[in-house]
């Protein structure tokens, strides 16, 4: 049985194909990137509206497989831009309809942490999901994925990038702040905020802002205390997730994930407290199309979800991690 996936919740249109036992066969992606960073929705839309044939073509030839060997095609159905959904949503239903395969709707931050399970072999642990739009600290608790933490504003990509604009130091800012950073060892203290579980980025935002134009301290200062302070916020509430539930496993899934200093950090955490910390490949902790096939997989194989009649396919923008039934655990 072979699933073929379809990611369009945000910049990157990607497809993935799966086979039922979770070996990755091909996948492929394109991502809508502007000058200045950020995304304009319909131009985002276009982009996926552009590229989604030739990104299909691309996998399939990297799979070995034609349209007819698809059994399943499964699309990112939540959470995300309504727009760039439709578009993932409208390319499943018109394979689906085309070449008469039973199609299924996923949720895009499950499926981060499925396809790390799969990869990782970590069993049971806490996922640090840090992306550009989301950042959220998720576990399986009585029978779904709850979130223990996340953000209260923006997600910590969107923060690091709005801060490496400001800067003049281009898109995506999160890997130029960590270039810089490793010039320095000079710890400014920044406003530190963790509410609860919770974490928030738009007041540090606007601090970081001042002290750069002010001048007082050089870029890499600046880039080198921003990454300790966020990283350590977001490790304080993972730890404490992990605490709470007595898990010993912490997952790392979205972009912010492939930074090496929180990597480290992670493993000095988890060290400390003789847990394992696991970290997918880069390509699949980013957002990609192999997370939304197996993710399909998994449920379709597990059998209460049903194909829907290709007129019910739908999105759900704002569908959160814990409105899920999770049945195939
Ligand atoms: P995603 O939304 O999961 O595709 O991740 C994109 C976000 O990850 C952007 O905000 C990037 O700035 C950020 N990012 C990518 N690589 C790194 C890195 N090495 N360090 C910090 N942030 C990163
Ligand atoms: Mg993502």
């Amino acid at each position: 049985m072979y699933c073929l996936g379809i990611e369009s919740t945000a910049h990157t249109f990607g497809i993935g194909i799966l086979n039922k036992k979770g070996k990755v066969l091909a996948h492929a992606k394109s991502a809508y990137t502007t000058k200045a960073g950020g995304i304009i929705p319909g131009d985002a839309a276009d982009h996926h509206g552009e590229v989604c044939s030739s990104i299909i073509g691309e996998a399939l030839t990297k799979a070995g497989l034609c349209m007819q060997r698809i059994d399943l095609i499964a699309y990112a159905r939540s959470p995300g831009i309504g727009h760039t959904l439709r578009i993932g949503a409208m390319v499943a239903k018109t394979l689906a309809a085309l070449y008469k395969k039973p199609i299924i709707g996923v949720n895009h931050c499950i499926a981060h942490l499925e396809i790390g399970r799969l990869l990782t072999k970590a069993k049971d642990p806490v996922l640090l999901y840090a992306s550009g739009a989301n950042t959220q600290i998720i576990a399986y608790e009585a029978g779904v994925y709850r979130i223990f933490g996340e953000t209260l504003d923006q997600g910590v990509g969107n923060f690091l990038d709005s801060l490496a604009r400001h800067m003049g130091l281009g898109f995506p800012g999160g890997p130029h702040i960590y270039t810089l950073s490793q010039k320095s060892k000079r710890l400014i203290e920044l406003p530190y905020t963790v509410k609860g579980m919770d974490v928030g980025f738009g007041g540090l935002l606007t601090h970081c802002k001042k002290l750069y134009d002010s001048q007082i301290y050089t870029q890499e200062d600046l880039c080198y205390s921003v990454q300790e302070t966020v990283f350590a916020m977001l490790l304080e509430v993972s730890e404490r997730a992990m605490a709470h539930t007595g898990k010993k496993e912490l997952l790392f899934g979205g972009g912010v994930c492939c930074n090496r200093r929180l990597q480290n950090m992670a493993h000095t955490m988890c060290h400390e407290r003789k847990a394992t910390c696991f970290i997918p490949a880069n390509e699949y902790m980013v957002d990609n199309g192999a997370m939304i096939a197996w993710l399909g997989l998994l449920m379709y194989q597990n059998g209460k979800q049903k194909s829907p009649s290709i007129d019910a396919v739908d999105i759900d923008p704002y569908e959160r991690t814990d409105d899920v039934a999770v049945y195939w655990r």
